[in-house]
């Protein structure tokens, strides 16, 4: 790694692309043009989700239309669950990945229930 002169070995926080989470450290060092590395990079899976995916199908739930952001709620499923929901999908090759809230909901894999704070007629 060659060290940038502004900005020393240029950190950047990995982030896991499933879950969100901080999960260590890379260095850039010395990046074209010089430039600053970015505070966070999403890349990779952390040690966490690895672990839920060797026991079944790792869903993460995100708010609908934000696919950056987590509701912090996640899900492992036995893959024979996962194909009965999502029929056609290979689960042998990918066994985590995100899903939009409403989509859980509509799909019986969480509870259909008011958002908090409205109004419950
Ligand atoms: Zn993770």
């Amino acid at each position: 790694m060659n060290r940038s002169k502004k900005h020393g070995v240029n950190p950047s926080m990995l982030q896991c692309t499933l879950c969100g989470q901080d999960y260590g450290l890379a260095l850039c060092g010395r990046l074209p043009g010089d430039v600053e590395a970015p505070r966070r990079v999403a890349q990779g899976v952390c040690d966490e989700c690895i672990a839920h995916m060797k026991t079944g199908i790792l869903i993460v739930i995100t708010p609908d239309g934000q696919p950056n952001q987590r509701t912090g709620q996640m899900l492992v499923v036995t893959q024979a669950g996962a194909e009965k929901v999502f029929t056609g999908y290979d689960f042998s090759k990918q066994r985590g990945f995100l899903l939009e809230q409403s989509l859980a909901k509509k799909v019986g894999l969480l509870p259909e229930e008011d958002e908090p704070g409205e109004p419950n007629n």
